[in-house]
């Protein structure tokens, strides 16, 4: 241990203050991503030693350095930082990477599986296809290219038009004409060259063959294609990945709910997609119009009123679209990234703007289904 270097996390921040007795210091470690606390009473030496701990030089050179410190000590002071998370080991880490080194310390912290280059390692190792790049699919693209995700299929058919610069962020006006598909692609090469990207631009339509489409390996996929209803095309997509047993992510902010989450579709682990759809087409049973006919177009009409229009907080449709994005991407990034607390509650959340409340809806396994009521 004592021949091993080590750092301070680059999530901490420590204070050092004087104490009553002039020997002490109160030492305050402060962890930035967890905004957990944690406060030690110790000799000068301590504060002295912490600051040389460097991810270069030894633990015994740094004691050499320090004089009147002993072994015994030191080895039981790297004991409390290691398990309190507060020190990494540098001796077997590789060269810090800084790309990524604010996030590998967020991992770190967060992720307590493995260390954090290797979580970093493994968002590289993913292959994400994601259906439809408007403006929630550009943007989630966007967010995991630049969270470190290595691999991408990007599917859709349609160009960019002078409207799609109001929302799809990625898009400029010389990529007007141009395919979605492409122009994300290079998007997303600018941010990082080194990631994969192929492209379909193709319509997705009821016969579309997807075992053509979509790689047997990809980790990931997740559905932005709302036309003609995400409903329709999440049913499609999402029955197929059964069978191939590759997670879905179902996103939202479409049609009215342009401020929710959308969910992850994993079955045993949540409600398979017709569950998924199931849970919705109820809950959503009296939210449709019905249309009636007035039989006597001669007879006084008379209406019963009821008004539940909140009127206020507009928003801005690109604001809009990204709330869902990042909403998406939290929780896709929380599944690839292979967090093994990671809550499988299948949750759908939606702000409304109007009203400033933010909803909760959660997916049921039916009754009667197979699939969800088979593996468990
Ligand atoms: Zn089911």
């Amino acid at each position: 241990m004592l021949n091993e270097t080590y750092k301070l996390k680059e999530s901490i921040d420590v204070f050092v203050s004087e104490t009553e007795s002039p020997d002490k210091v109160l030492i305050i470690f402060h962890k930035m991503t967890t905004r957990d606390r944690i406060e030690i009473i110790a000799g000068k030496g301590v504060a002295e030693f912490l600051a040389l701990l460097d991810g270069k030089t030894t633990t015994v050179d740094i004691l050499s350095k320090l004089g009147n410190f002993d072994n015994d000590s030191a080895a039981s002071l790297i004991e409390f930082l290691s398990s309190q998370r507060l020190i990494v080991n540098f001796t077997e880490r590789p060269p810090e990477n800084q790309r990524y080194k604010r996030q590998i310390a967020y991992f770190d912290d967060l992720i307590l599986d493995r260390p954090g280059h290797s979580t970093q390692e493994q968002l590289k190792s993913k292959h994400v296809t994601i259906f439809g790049c408007g403006a929630v699919g550009g943007s989630i693209a966007e967010i995991l290219g630049r969270a470190g995700v290595g691999e991408f299929l990007l599917i859709d058919y349609k160009r960019v038009a002078e409207g799609n610069l109001v929302c799809d962020t990625y898009s400029t006006r010389k990529d007007i004409g141009n395919y979605k598909t492409d122009v994300l692609a290079a998007f997303l090469n600018t941010i990082d060259s080194n990631i994969n990207i192929s492209t379909i631009n193709e319509q997705l339509l009821p016969h579309t063959d997807l075992s053509s489409w979509i790689p047997k390996n990809t980790s990931l996929v997740i559905n932005t294609c709302d036309e003609p209803y995400i409903g329709h095309t999440s049913l499609k997509i999402g029955r197929h990945l059964h069978q191939q047993e590759i997670p879905f992510y179902v996103a939202g902010g479409f049609d009215a709910h342009l401020m929710s989450s959308g969910e992850l579709i994993f079955p045993p682990f949540t409600p398979c997609i017709d569950c998924a759809q199931k849970t919705f087409s109820v809950a959503l049973e009296n939210w449709k119009p019905t249309y009636s006919s007035i039989e006597d177009s001669d007879e006084n009409i008379s209406f019963e009123t009821t008004n539940n229009y909140i009127a206020g907080g507009s928003g801005g449709f690109v604001a809009l679209s990204a709330f869902s994005a990042n909403l998406a991407s939290l929780r896709i990034l929380e599944f690839i990234s292979g967090d093994s607390s990671i809550n499988f509650n299948t949750v759908r959340y939606e702000y409304l703007i109007n009203s400033g409340f933010t909803t909760e809806f959660e997916m049921q396994k039916q009754e009667n289904c197979c699939v969800c009521n088979d593996k468990i």
